[in-house]
């Protein structure tokens, strides 16, 4: 009844952007659609000006509480040769007990917890308070079913996974090409995969239902084997709610007074619709010396309108940037091939460091993008109706990339994997080509227009996603302690 107190719902986030986004995204979503109040835990790194940003503009939104949990100090348990992963499952853990201390001032005015994929051993923390518990998986259902049968496939496969002969088979769903599997499993010699199997794999089926960023009519077939394949839904137990996509808005990072932004819409403005292609590989992501180059000749010989997000090139590992985005850059990216700038400024527009995407994604004169897969930066595009060229990195890109070229066709993407190999750029300058210029652009634009229309359809009042939501809400109703 109208009477009723609000739901107060907490959703604990791991450091870095990647997290903290699709976290405060999630608690905006609960708050503006569906009348909850939230507050969201944030545990920060405290290395990265964009985290700052991030926080700063959730903090002003007002539509969600913040509180932020420093991380603490674990520089005396990691060394160079630690996994950036690794790194984010002891910060998390060294952590844990601020956050069950912050959690314990305030259970009395929580109705339930949601942890992120990152802080599942958080989910003791709830049940030791009795509090109903979820699990946020700010990506797809494919990704959620190979992560949770992991722990599965380490009994049955012996060595590595990558020299695994045959795709890895998981119950119900698409098989996945060894070589698409997520960073940590590359390697299970090192540390990084048993965190992850633990975290993760087992972490995810611990809760009281596990939310998704996903939707019905992208990833119908992975969704049927997470709920109704009878080996898959032994090891999932809880229900599964497909809530997405969910996508922050425009303007939550830059307030508005950003001359840099503003240039760039400037110049946006000035181009024909669909002419521009947008170049970022997320919020951390970085390409050797010799790649850079390669893309920079492509885009030049390619000829096609571009903004590109560059960062300083990283010969080990793409994620090394990962804590520390959003830290200006120099005034000339020299690492750029020389007179590049010069060469492309009738054509091309580059950009340091970091950028408000989803302001660059939704402006008309945009027409494609060249992206890392990130499953933010993925979705962004679908929901702007942009086809793609599937550049995967790192974490769970390769999959995301293979689900985007083949399954809902929305992107094409290099022969070799840019994590093997590096791109040429005369295939490059034949990628862009593709989309923004021939005819297969405009297939891809068709597939991808349809996929926005059922995104936007999920998403409204009777929609499956709005639904799933709501019973997501009725779920923890029915078991709050209050
Ligand atoms: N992003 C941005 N500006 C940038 C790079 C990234 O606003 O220069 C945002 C992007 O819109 C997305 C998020 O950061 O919301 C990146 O998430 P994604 O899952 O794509 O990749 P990740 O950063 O986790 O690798």
């Amino acid at each position: 009844g109208s009477s009723k107190q609000l739901l107060h719902i907490g959703i604990l986030s791991s450091p870095g952007l990647g997290h903290i986004i699709p976290v405060v995204t999630l608690g905006n979503r609960l708050a503006t659609f569906h009348n909850v109040s939230v507050t969201v835990f944030v545990i920060t790194s405290g290395s990265s000006v964009a985290e700052t940003e991030i926080l700063k503009s959730a903090h002003k939104s007002k539509m969600i509480d913040v509180v932020e949990i420093p991380a603490v100090d674990i520089s005396n348990l990691i060394d160079s040769n630690t996994k950036t992963v690794t790194q984010l499952c002891m910060l998390v853990r060294e952590t844990l007990c601020v956050v069950k201390s912050v959690i314990f001032a305030m259970k009395h005015l929580l109705d339930a917890l949601i942890v992120d994929i990152f802080t599942t051993e958080a989910l003791s923390i709830a049940k030791e308070f009795g509090l109903p518990n979820y699990v946020y998986i700010p990506t797809n259902a494919w990704f959620t079913a190979l992560t949770v049968y992991c722990p599965v496939l380490d009994k049955e496969i012996e060595g590595q996974y990558v020299d695994h002969k045959e795709p890895l088979k998981i119950p119900g769903c698409k098989p996945v090409r060894p070589e698409d599997v997520s960073d940590p499993l590359l390697d299970r010699n090192d540390q990084v995969y048993r965190e992850y199997l633990k975290v993760l794999g087992i972490g995810f089926c611990l809760s009281d239902g596990i939310l998704m960023n996903t939707w019905e009519d992208a990833e119908a077939g992975s969704l049927k084997a997470l709920r109704e394949n009878e080996i898959l839904k032994a090891i999932v137990k809880s229900p599964v709610y497909p809530v997405g996509p969910l996508i922050r808005p425009e303007q939550q990072i830059i307030d508005g007074d950003d001359d840099g932004n503003n240039s760039v819409l400037n110049w946006l403005d000035k181009q024909i619709p669909n002419s521009v292609l947008y170049i970022s590989f997320g919020s951390g992501g970085t390409l050797s010396s010799k790649q850079l180059t390669e893309l920079a000749f492509g885009l030049e010989l390619s000829h096609q309108k571009f903004i590109w997000v560059v960062r300083p090139p990283s010969e080990d590992g793409a994620d090394k940037l990962y804590f520390t985005t959003g830290d200006q850059g120099e005034n000339t990216p020299e690492y750029l091939p020389e007179g590049f700038q010069t060469r492309t400024k009738d054509f091309g527009l580059v950009i340091q460091m970091w950028t408000d995407q989803t302001r660059i994604l939704s402006h008309p004169s945009v027409g494609g993008f060249l992206t890392h897969c990130g499953w933010n930066s993925s979705i962004e595009s679908i929901t702007n109706g942009l086809p793609m060229i599937a550049w995967p990195l790192y974490a769970e890109q390769r999959q995301n990339a293979t689900m985007l070229t083949e399954e809902l066709r929305v992107a094409v993407g290099p022969k070799v994997l840019p994590t093997k190999e590096v791109v040429e750029r005369e295939e490059i300058e034949q990628l862009v080509r593709m989309v923004m210029q021939y005819k297969e652009g405009i297939e891809l634009k068709e597939n991808v227009k349809k996929l926005k229309m059922s995104a936007e359809k999920a998403l409204s009042i009777g929609g499956s996603s709005h639904d799933s939501m709501c019973q997501v809400l009725k779920d923890i109703e029915k078991r709050s302690i209050h």
